[in-house]
């Protein structure tokens, strides 16, 4: 048996989506399909050009999204994804429980800019808690050997016009005894 063949006796020779009986056609379920059945299904021509079709047309979702066919869910998800402003494809995607292995398919396929990114924004702490900015003054809470310098930072030391790392919140660099160095905020304190 073809491909087409396993597939048009699994969807009982309709569209998975919408059971539409019109140009049924193998489609491919991204993004890394590997033609097998398990990654493809059976669709007529509207389901397989999504942006022909009119919203309505959708709610036919509401039926297939309870295959027991992984590639089939995948399809119905990220197409209810796109249809999140209809109050009916929001309360169907609250339905519409993916296993694992499906949800980490069905979100590759995804536009990746729905998804905002999270900033964490990296802020300097000394060890007190206070945050620390660019051109601050600091104190040396205990003695630092310096690595690699040849002499050790006294406790007590104030380190001028500071400047944060950028990306590592742990670490400051200032200068002490004439040298550029990193210091560990939690051997400073805040003057
Ligand atoms: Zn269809």
């Amino acid at each position: 048996m073809s491909l087409k063949d396993d597939l048009m006796a699994r969807a009982e020779n309709k569209c998975e989506l919408c059971t539409s009986t019109d140009k049924l056609e193998i489609f491919e379920v991204g993004p890394d399909s590997d033609g097998s059945a398990d990654q493809s299904v059976l669709l007529c021509d509207i389901c397989r050009n999504p942006g022909k079709s009119d919203v309505h047309h959708w709610r036919c979702l509401g039926d297939s999204m309870w295959t027991p066919v992984p590639a089939v869910q995948v399809l119905a998800w990220r197409m209810l994804n796109q249809l999140t402003d209809e109050a009916w494809a929001r309360d169907l995607l609250d339905m519409l429980y993916l296993d694992e292995e499906t949800e980490i398919w069905a979100k590759a396929g995804m536009v990746k800019a729905e998804e905002p990114a999270i900033e964490t924004a990296i802020v300097h702490k000394d060890s007190n808690g206070a945050t620390l900015s660019a051109g601050d003054t600091v104190v040396l809470i205990k003695d630092l050997n310096v690595k690699g310098a040849g002499f050790t930072a006294k406790r007590g030391t104030a380190v001028r016009n500071i400047s944060l790392v950028e990306d590592n919140e742990a670490h400051i660099e200032g200068r002490v005894e004439g040298q550029q160095i990193v210091i560990l905020t939690e051997f400073v304190k805040k003057k």
